[in-house]
């Protein structure tokens, strides 16, 4: 995919910005790197405005969306890259894979009488998907999204959710507030075509459930009697700087449990390319009331991927149970 017209206009702002900073710098000290980068953001910005920006020098083919957007100066697409190129955007993709597995809550994760369980699986090395778990003593916070966007970007928008919650949540802002606040920050941080997906929960011991959903796939509630889907639902984050939103609370009983899921699990398709309604997994889940969390997290990932079989993985795939099994009502997890 090329370049869209709004990213476009864009970059050029972020070139002219770039070429300010690189002028300021070059009169304090003139290096050959200062200078260098100085013609080549020039080039850049006559790119833009010839027209050809964001195509390959070598083949003439599109460079790729994603990689103009963190390096508006790329001139090859990835294949037109030396070997060496390559392999220093495997290392740098390598370490950001990294940085992203170490933002990951602790397996195991256990809180104000609940206990957890998450599958985190990027299509690629990283993840546009956002997991975390945090606790102020008294509730389990709990916390689920899907930047748009695949890649890199994705990640680093990840990130930014990541650390936006943490300082956040101790803050204890109503949960309506706190997603408020999140969204103003992160719209005002990311690129208007950039959005998130998200929901963000706040639980007790005592089974009191709250829940906001920005346009995130519904959770499922596992009772004894079924499965209850929480169907509230509000605008994404990051569309608006001041959007408004507001939460959904309800009542769950011991062994009851929660299971939050990214589209990527709901959509799972198959080698036929046949997409599957998430109905498959409220199914299952029917039969998975009173197992522990690892347990819910194994058979869904077992039926992802039966139905998955041999089909290329398209995209970030994140499931998050989270069993009530407050003192008294211990489960087998
Ligand atoms: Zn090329």
């Amino acid at each position: 995919m090329g370049i869209q017209v709004t990213d476009l206009s864009l970059l050029r702002d972020q070139l002219v910005i770039r070429r300010q900073k690189l002028e300021a710098a070059a009169t304090k000290v003139q290096t050959a790197n200062l200078v260098q980068l100085l013609e080549e953001v020039d080039k850049a910005l006559e790119r833009v405005d010839g027209g050809s920006y964001g195509i390959c020098d070598h083949c003439h083919d599109a460079v790729e969306a994603e990689r103009l957007l963190s390096d508006p100066l790329a001139r090859f697409c990835l294949d037109c890259l030396k070997p060496a190129e390559q392999r220093a955007l495997e290392q740098d993709l390598e370490l950001a894979a990294r940085i992203q597995g170490g933002l990951l809550p602790k397996q195991g994760f256990a809180a104000a009488g609940w206990k957890t369980s998450y599958h985190y699986q990027p299509a690629g090395l990283v993840s546009g998907d956002y997991c975390d778990l945090l606790t102020d003593g008294k509730h389990l916070y709990f916390m689920v999204g899907d930047v748009s966007g695949k890649g890199v970007a994705a990640s680093m928008l990840m990130a930014n959710l990541h650390a936006m919650f943490r300082v956040l949540v101790p803050t204890g802002l109503p949960l309506e507030q706190l997603v408020e606040r999140a969204n103003r920050v992160f719209s005002g941080s990311t690129l208007p075509t950039q959005y998130a997906t998200l929901i963000v929960g706040r639980a007790d011991e005592y089974g009191n459930v709250e829940i906001c959903n920005g346009g995130h796939v519904y959770p499922l509630h596992l009772t004894n009697g079924g499965v209850n889907v929480i169907e509230s639902t509000g605008l994404p984050v990051g569309l608006f700087h001041d959007q408004k939103f507001s939460t959904t609370t309800f009542k769950v009983a011991p062994n009851d449990a929660l299971v939050i899921y990214t589209d990527g699990v709901s959509e799972a398709e198959n080698a036929e390319g046949t997409q599957y309604p998430d109905g498959y997994l409220r199914e299952l889940l029917q039969a998975c009331h009173s197992l522990g969390s690892q347990e819910i997290i194994e058979r869904c990932i077992k039926e992802v991927l039966s139905i998955k079989a041999g089909a290329h993985r398209l995209d970030d795939q994140t499931i998050l149970a989270l069993q009530f099994a407050p003192e008294g009502h211990l489960t087998s997890n």
